[in-house]
């Protein structure tokens, strides 16, 4: 252990302040601190709560049933990333709707999804262009592509989203956020100063432990001044201008939009389409979709989970209904969701 996680671990163990409860935003850090024993540091007083920063667990049943009807009825080729195939729509999911005919072929990047639809001229791609400000630049280079290569066979089904909307939406449920270090890193520090005007606190932080530790030590110390606080923990990654170049093809393809967070309903801003210039690689334009209302599972909670209220081992479904292997909500499948780290790693705290 170097002197720096050290000294951390020092300030969480012996820290006094009050009770506190800072959300891990992001499923990365999620699975992070139950991987590294972090939790296990903290004083009791002192709760980490799960936010909606997992992408595949905010993605709101709607899509997935939109994703079922375009491999169903409308025989596109869906072309997306792993996680999303095993999440449960209002009837089936896309791994079901595979048995059925459908034809869904996993991705590893936006990129790959374009190269199918090149090789593929006399099939319809659609890809599935879900995630935050980390993802949203590669899924706009995908369609950038088509354009350049005039690949009339590609579209993408967008349910991007953006996280400042749910830092304002969920600032009421933490006393202090870890913001997650990837997206700022596209973004910059701007929106967390403005949300430090308003009197939200947090810390930005990357993923090893030395920084998810110094962070929360920071938290920690920075409570005890009793003033709400903002410090960037990830600065060799994270700068107050954020990744320009990237902001700048998010803008040139895309522009913001109301949308709706699995769980928690619709969030004002908080979404990203396709703007009005690229309709002609737009799905829901493309294929005529009509405006699906999903229902999802009534008996999965992970919306509470998502906005921090309940830890995922209240759910009455945890672990005995629903498990990786046969999950009921998206928390349970994705590989950053908070009800499959707590259910991979045992926790309950
Ligand atoms: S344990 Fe399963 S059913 Fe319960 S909230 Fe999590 S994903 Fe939903």
């Amino acid at each position: 252990m170097n002197e720096t996680v050290k000294r951390a671990v020092e300030i969480i163990k012996s820290s006094n302040t009050r009770d506190l409860r800072i959300m891990e935003v992001c499923g990365t850090h999620t699975h992070e601190i139950f991987r590294m024993g972090i939790r296990k540091l903290l004083p009791e007083n002192i709760k980490l709560i799960s936010g909606p920063g997992c992408p595949v667990c905010v993605t709101p049943v709607d899509y997935i049933d939109e994703a079922v009807m375009l491999a169903l009825e409308k025989n596109a080729v869906i072309c997306t990333f792993g996680d999303l195939v095993r999440v449960p729509g209002t009837s089936m999911s896309l791994a079901l709707a595979r048995g059925k005919g459908a034809k869904v072929v996993t991705v590893y990047s936006p990129l790959d999804a374009t190269k199918y639809a090149e090789e593929h001229p006399s099939e319809e791609v659609v890809f599935l262009s879900v995630g935050f400000e980390t993802t949203a630049p590669s899924d706009c280079i995908s369609v950038k592509t088509a354009v350049r290569k005039n690949l009339k066979n590609y579209s993408v089904l967008t349910s991007n989203k953006t996280m400042p909307g749910a830092y304002r939406a969920m600032k009421d449920s933490a006393d202090a956020f870890l913001y997650p270090g990837h997206v700022h890193a596209i973004t910059g520090t701007g929106i967390l100063k403005e949300l430090l005007s308003e009197g939200v606190s947090g810390v930005v932080t990357g993923f090893t432990a030395a920084e998810i530790t110094t962070a929360l030590a920071t938290v920690l110390k920075k409570t005890e001044t009793g003033k709400p606080f903002f410090e960037n923990c990830y600065p060799r990654v994270v700068r107050d201008e954020g990744n320009v170049a990237a902001m700048k093809i998010i803008d040139e393809f895309m522009e913001p939009c109301d949308a709706v967070w699995r769980g928690i309903g619709e969030i004002k801003n908080s979404g990203l389409k396709l703007r009005s210039k690229y309709a002609d690689y737009d799905a829901r334009i493309k294929f005529s979709l009509p405006v699906i209302n999903g229902k999802p599972n009534p008996a999965c909670r992970c919306g509470q989970v998502l906005q921090g209220k309940i830890l995922p081992s209240d759910c009455p479904l945890f672990g005995r209904a629903c498990t990786p292997e046969h999950p009921v909500g998206a928390c349970m499948v994705s590989g950053e969701g908070a009800c499959s780290a707590f259910y991979l790693y045992g926790g309950n705290k």
